[in-house]
């Protein structure tokens, strides 16, 4: 596809604080767009339809699988989660970039499909402070965070396969390197 866009992946274990990376990045950087997706899993408190996810039935989602209708999904936490194909390919020809925040094994394929995308992985400081989070989040009970722990650890053990590794440790100084990789890359100094 020959668009000016580019196709942002932004991935890293659940609690690292991504949701809020790509909030400030939507509001700071011009002609970008995330990419809602799809899942099965219920909506957590505050979470909106179409906002944060489109939530969907097993049934839909396994629908939309055999109509070809996502760039990519994946299965995990006894879920699927998708990134609708529609969508990212209208923004990128109309040259806006495109946020996907989403698993490794999605991130994967996504590589694939789009070679010329940004891959970013977001890691915590340190397996500590990971837990902290997660725990001050709130909205999962302990059984939950240890899988969310285990599946962290299988996340960050993928992060070779990633343009760029950002420590999350100051959520300002995250953003401004988020920012000025692109900004070099759009320089053609990657
Ligand atoms: P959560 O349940 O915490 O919202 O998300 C769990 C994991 O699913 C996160 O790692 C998130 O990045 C990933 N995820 C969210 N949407 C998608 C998607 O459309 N495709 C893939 N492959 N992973 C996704």
């Amino acid at each position: 596809m020959n668009s000016k866009g580019t196709l942002i992946v932004i991935s890293g274990p659940s609690g690292v604080g991504k949701g809020t990376v790509v909030d400030m990045l939507l509001k700071r950087l011009p002609d970008t767009v995330l990419s809602v997706s799809c899942t099965t899993r219920a909506p957590r408190e505050g979470e909106r339809e179409g906002k944060s996810y489109f939530f969907i039935s097993k049934e839909s989602f396994l629908k939309m699988i055999d109509e070809g209708g996502f760039l990519e999904y994946s299965n995990h936490f006894e879920n699927y989660y998708g990134t609708p194909k529609f969508f990212v390919e209208q923004k990128l020809a109309e040259d806006k970039n495109v946020i996907l925040e989403i698993d490794v094994d999605g991130a994967k394929h996504v590589r694939e499909v789009f070679p010329d995308a940004l891959l970013l992985m977001i890691t915590p400081p340190s397996r500590e402070e990971l837990i902290r989070r997660l725990r001050e989040r709130g909205t999962e009970d302990e059984v939950l965070i240890e899988s969310r722990l285990k599946r962290a650890d299988y996340e960050m053990s993928r992060s070779q396969f990633y343009d760029y590794t950002v420590i999350n440790d100051d959520l300002e100084k995250t953003v401004a390197q988020i920012i000025s990789i692109l900004d070099n890359r759009r320089k053609g100094l990657k």
